[in-house]
């Protein structure tokens, strides 16, 4: 198994502002705890900077138009029109270097991607990436380039079969649009339910158009899922449709938005519910892009990145946390100084209607989807 770890030292250079919930900080802080356990200096794992992408990469997916306003709001004249294209005060808001922001984003994606379709490697880890929200003319949820469409498109340049697989709190909006009619990417999406969250998508009955029929499968959860309601229903449905589907390379779109003590979404799931996830769903492709996602709060992303990047490599961790990052860890909120979380219990009403609309979900997929796939 050969690995590549893709990760810049510049994102501290960018900042989306002091009231802004994505923080740049989780980058380098993920990048410490991975240090701090050796996942850095890995003998079968190469760590590799990225170059930013090239404008016309980035316009395979995004209008013109749109790039332009980036640049230009990112030299501090966005203007009016800006907004039209989804910037300013709020979720996407214009800060000094954003096109270069964007651009080292999208450029770290597609030479996660590179890597793989070069046969180099066969499970590369870009945690920068994954901002799955942006649309071709539009910035929308903290995100203004879609790195991973840009990353999806570099594999289809082999021909090769490409599943999406997003366990964002959020649903992968973006992707979903980009390969709507494509059956050639079969994109599938776990997420907060979409009359609940941004952003407000994701429906079961998005299943795809045209001959992509099929190839689009979302599965909405009601708040407070936790793992012992959100690894069911997974496994109901991830890894039927992916041997079926039997794709050549599986992206990742790793957000951990959907923790419990994440501060903007409401799922309940723990590290280690996600890291079981990410271990399943490694085993079903010969190859694997993984990108980050959303994650707020600080101490989970750089646990479970951390966590996703030791199951990569298949690497067990020690279940308390290196002396090193300690301190920053429980600086930022972490109160108990572990990989995994402790045990949560939920009202029991709670989980009853979490496990009940999860089965309602699971059972529209299964009738609807699944024969699409002959299953
Ligand atoms: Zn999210």
């Amino acid at each position: 198994m050969k690995t590549a770890l893709v990760h810049s030292k510049e994102w501290s250079r960018f900042d989306y502002g002091p009231e802004h919930p994505l923080r740049m900080e989780r980058l380098g802080l993920t990048w410490r705890l991975m240090e701090a356990y050796g996942l850095t200096t890995l003998p079968t794992a190469k760590v590799l900077a990225p170059e930013p992408a090239a404008l016309d990469a980035i316009a395979r997916f995004h209008a013109r138009e749109y790039i332009e306003i980036l640049k230009e709001a990112s030299a501090g004249r966005g203007g009016l029109q800006a907004a039209r294209y989804g910037l300013g005060p709020g979720d996407n808001p214009i800060f000094p270097g954003l096109w270069e922001a964007a651009r080292l984003v999208a450029g770290g994606s597609i030479c996660a991607a590179s890597l793989v379709a070069q046969g180099q490697f066969d499970r590369v880890f870009h945690f920068a990436g994954g901002l799955h929200h942006a649309m071709p003319n539009r910035a929308s949820g903290f995100c203004y380039v879609n790195d991973a469409v840009l990353a999806i498109m570099k594999l289809r340049e082999r021909g090769w079969r490409v599943a999406y697989v997003d366990i964002d709190a959020h649903h992968g909006d973006g992707v979903q649009f980009a390969f709507y009619d494509d059956p050639n990417v079969l994109t599938i999406s776990t997420h907060e339910r979409g009359d609940r969250l941004f952003p407000g998508t994701g429906f079961v009955a998005e299943v795809g158009e045209g001959d992509g029929r099929g190839f689009s499968v979302n599965l909405p959860l009601q708040p407070y899922t936790d793992d012992e309601v959100y690894q069911p229903a997974f496994e109901a449905v991830v890894p039927p449709l992916l041997r079926a589907f039997n794709p050549d390379v599986m992206v990742l779109q790793l957000g951990i938005d959907s923790h419990r003590t994440d501060p903007l979404t409401h799922l309940a799931l723990t590290v280690q519910g996600f890291t079981n996830v990410v271990r399943q769903l490694l085993e079903m492709a010969p190859r694997v892009v993984a990108l980050g996602g959303g994650g707020y709060d600080l101490p989970n992303v750089a646990r479970a990145w951390t966590s996703a990047w030791a199951a990569m490599n298949d690497v067990a961790l020690a279940e308390t946390l290196p002396n090193e990052c300690r301190a920053d860890l429980a600086g930022l909120g972490l109160k108990v100084q572990s990989l995994s979380d402790p045990p949560m219990e939920l009202p029991e009403d709670t989980r009853r209607w979490a496990e009940e609309y999860a089965r309602r979900q699971v059972a529209a997929i299964r009738k609807d989807i699944f024969p699409l796939h002959g299953l």
